[in-house]
């Protein structure tokens, strides 16, 4: 049995804002088919409070960054969970990042920084009974655990994934104190970042092994413009970086069990929830395929690459229903266009159960995004029988074949990629979609091959159980 202790600021189905939180609720189960046993440590925000009914406290702290915190053992949804209860830290209204106005949380340096320290001592000293072999960190917020654990005496290793290497974490200089870190770390060859504090970067630094949610991700992640800053510490960490792809929950995500549509095996069972979907979102019908897209509204996403495609898509008979909440200006956008077009629905909100509807019923699911580290909207769409139209990055470009013209005539495509990453590409797409959606046959091709690939965590969570053995053999060796 190898104990691994993951340090995550969201966890599905607690409480979720991205991939992330899917990520940490999904890969702790598929890890224990490999003996490892995954405790998830996570912070006591209001709304993950609200949902614990029992609970033991396994240990306190007097004094956490201006407050007394308690650590929290609790089960829930087969997850083996330590919850960091600090009232003066977590508890309040508002989102888990920020306040109702989109403002990050000021506090948020010292709300994560808490989070490293006690995983550091949790490394340290063990929690109720139980010691990590290994400590697991994932993104900026977990990216202060390996500075805090030079305090202490463990020699744990720490792995760090990034899942968007975007959020940086920067916490000015002047909180050094605050934070009780090292000055004389605070250089460029470490934990500063043009004069300030970075998470993101101590991670990157203190870590034994980097890695992130795809191969090709990890490759881009060492050029500029992918790289967004951090490009240079990555070279200089290349060694101990990889690529491990995303899956997906494949209980939560079965289109034969879940209960949010009317289940259907193979794609003709489709018809009944488009059908649904039409009326959801107040479509008439239309000859061209049912496009959906569910996202944060965010310029990484391309959003604003999609409204200037769109008109080829929804004047040769194409659809499309959105779901999505973010940047007010991108919602505006949207909600004008639609105002303008018939075939094109817009919802903005979060909603998870709609979520699965759309890849139920939709035809192609749209992911657009200027980089995307993994990406698993697209493969829902695989596994419901919804063909995926992506950018061609990150993981978008390691997850669906392309119908190419050799793709298409060998029956292997799974979905339409687009390259340069720009409206003109996308439109290109668009007439491409167009084309094979009214070739039935092909299409039905195209269905049954995405349905047929797999989608889940087998061979990923084994891909990451071999970086542990790695990193605890070689410790002990
Ligand atoms: P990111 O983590 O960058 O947001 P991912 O594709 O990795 O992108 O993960 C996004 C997750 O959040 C998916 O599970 C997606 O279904 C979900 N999601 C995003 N926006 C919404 C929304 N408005 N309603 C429901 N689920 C959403």
């Amino acid at each position: 049995m190898t104990n691994v202790l993951f340090i995550v600021s969201e966890c599905a189905p607690l409480v979720k804002t991205g991939g992330l939180a899917d990520v940490a609720g999904a890969l702790p189960k598929a890890l224990a088919d490999h003996g490892v046993h995954v405790r998830v440590l996570l912070p006591g925000y209001r709304t993950v409070l609200a949902q614990v009914q029992t609970s033991k406290v396994v240990a306190e702290h007097s004094d956490l960054f201006g407050g007394p915190a308690k650590i929290l053992a609790v089960k829930i949804a087969d997850l083996d969970l330590l919850i960091l209860d600090a009232p003066h830290l977590y508890n309040r209204d508002g989102a888990i990042y920020g306040d109702a106005t989109g403002s990050d949380w000021s506090d948020n340096p010292e709300r994560f920084a808490a989070l490293c320290k006690v995983g550091a001592s949790i490394a340290a000293d063990g929690i109720d009974g139980w010691r990590p072999d290994v400590v697991h960190g994932h993104d900026w917020q977990a990216g202060l655990t390996p500075e805090y654990m030079r305090g202490t005496n463990t020699t744990v290793p720490f792995v760090f994934t990034i899942h968007n290497i975007a959020f940086h974490g920067n916490a000015p200089a002047e909180k050094l104190a605050t934070l009780g870190l090292d000055p004389s770390r605070f250089k460029s060859d470490n934990f500063e970042f043009w004069g300030q504090i970075s998470a993101l970067k101590a991670g990157l630094i203190g870590a034994d092994r980097i890695n992130t949610v795809s191969q090709t991700y990890a490759e881009e992640l060492l050029t500029p413009d992918f790289g967004i800053g951090m490009d240079g510490v990555l070279r200089s960490r290349q060694a101990d970086l990889s690529g491990i792809v995303n899956g997906i929950d494949l209980s939560e995500w079965n289109p034969e069990t879940d209960r949010n549509i009317k289940p259907f095996k193979a794609p003709t069972g489709k018809a009944a929830n488009k059908q649904a979907l039409r009326k959801t979102f107040k479509l008439g019908a239309s000859s061209g395929p049912l496009c959906v897209l569910v996202s944060r509204l965010t310029e990484q996403k391309g959003i604003d690459l999609l409204l200037d495609a769109l008109p080829v898509l929804l004047d040769n008979g194409g659809q499309l229903a959105l779901l999505g909440s973010g940047d007010p200006k991108l919602e505006v956008a949207l909600a004008k266009a639609a105002e303008n077009h018939k075939n094109l629905s817009v919802k903005i909100g979060y909603d998870e159960a709609l979520s699965h509807q759309m890849m139920a019923g939709g035809d192609a699911i749209l992911v657009p995004s200027r980089f995307e580290p993994c990406g698993l909207t697209q493969l829902y769409g695989l596994r419901y029988g919804t063909v995926p139209v992506v950018a061609l990055t990150g993981g978008l470009a390691d997850t669906v074949i392309n119908a190419s013209p050799a793709a298409l005539a060998r029956k292997v495509a799974t979905g339409i990629q687009f390259f340069p990453i720009n409206a003109q590409a996308l439109s290109n797409a668009f007439v491409r979609l167009i084309d094979v959606f009214a070739d039935k046959k092909m299409w039905r091709v195209l269905q049954r091959n995405g349905m047929k690939q797999p989608v889940g965590w087998k061979a990923s969570s084994q891909a990451y159980k071999d970086i542990y053995d790695t990193l605890t053999e070689a410790k002990h060796s």
